[in-house]
């Protein structure tokens, strides 16, 4: 059954609950909300505050990975107590601080195929935050499979781009995008990131997240947006959807 917002939730979501458009409504709506979020680095870090603080009532977080000491430049859940420590846990620990409410999973490993669509059939939306083409089109791929949708950010250097893959006949998926760019093997490892960038582009997939959620506005769906931090410039294109696509077509 549905869960209903108590009086504090009402009282502590009041700010978005004035806007116009928003109401009770969607705020149940977030409220009932199950997210999963793949790869919890930086943007998986920026995304999940404001998936948490917005009122998302569960969020599933996945990471293989261990905090490093350079990952605190940006991976702004994580803390020098946490070195070491899974990055699922780490964040958790942060996120429970910020609203003890939201009900937060973690799978500490990589999930096989099968895993990961019996993961992602328990959910209403996929969070991409990964920073490797493999994965990103086995996200995709799931993706279609669950019919769940997907909100993909990716950034590097100075750059950041957001979109959102609504499976669907009519819309484009991640590999219709990443098929026309080819291999891409740059990371952060090699390429350096500045620290705000990422939370930019985390920022905004968690709005597309809440907004796609609570059918709240228009979303990124087949569409590409790109982010020039060195000459803060935004630019966005459509993506169109490729009829030979192996994943969607
Ligand atoms: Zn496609």
């Amino acid at each position: 059954m549905a869960k209903q917002l108590t009086n504090k939730q009402a009282l502590r979501y009041n700010r978005q609950i004035l806007l116009p458009n928003f109401d009770l409504d969607r705020q149940e709506i977030l409220l009932n909300a199950r997210a999963l979020m793949i790869g919890v680095g930086g943007l998986g870090c920026a995304c999940a505050q404001y998936l948490v603080a917005s009122g998302v009532g569960s969020l599933t977080l996945v990471d293989d990975d261990n905090v490093d000491l350079s990952n605190l430049q940006r991976q702004v859940l994580h803390t020098e107590d946490t070195v070491g420590m899974n990055k699922c846990l780490s964040a958790k620990a942060s996120l429970n601080k910020i609203n003890s409410d939201c009900n937060i999973t973690t799978i500490d490993h990589r999930m096989s195929r099968d895993e990961f669509l019996v993961e992602a059939n328990n959910h209403d939306i996929i969070i991409d935050c990964t920073d490797n083409l493999a994965t990103r089109n086995l996200v995709n791929e799931v993706s279609i499979k669950s019919n769940t949708p997907l909100v993909s950010g990716a950034a590097i250097r100075m750059e950041g781009q957001v979109s959102s893959f609504i499976p669907g006949k009519e819309n484009a998926c991640y590999e219709c995008l990443s098929q026309r760019f080819g291999e891409q093997t740059l990371s952060c490892v090699e390429s350096g990131i500045l620290s705000p960038v990422v939370g930019i582009i985390g920022s905004m997939q968690a709005l597309e997240a809440v907004k796609i959620l609570t059918s709240l506005g228009d979303n990124l769906s087949s569409q590409l947006l790109l982010f020039d931090a060195l000459s803060t410039e935004w630019n966005k294109f459509t993506i169109s959807k490729n009829l030979q696509c192996k994943a969607c077509s």
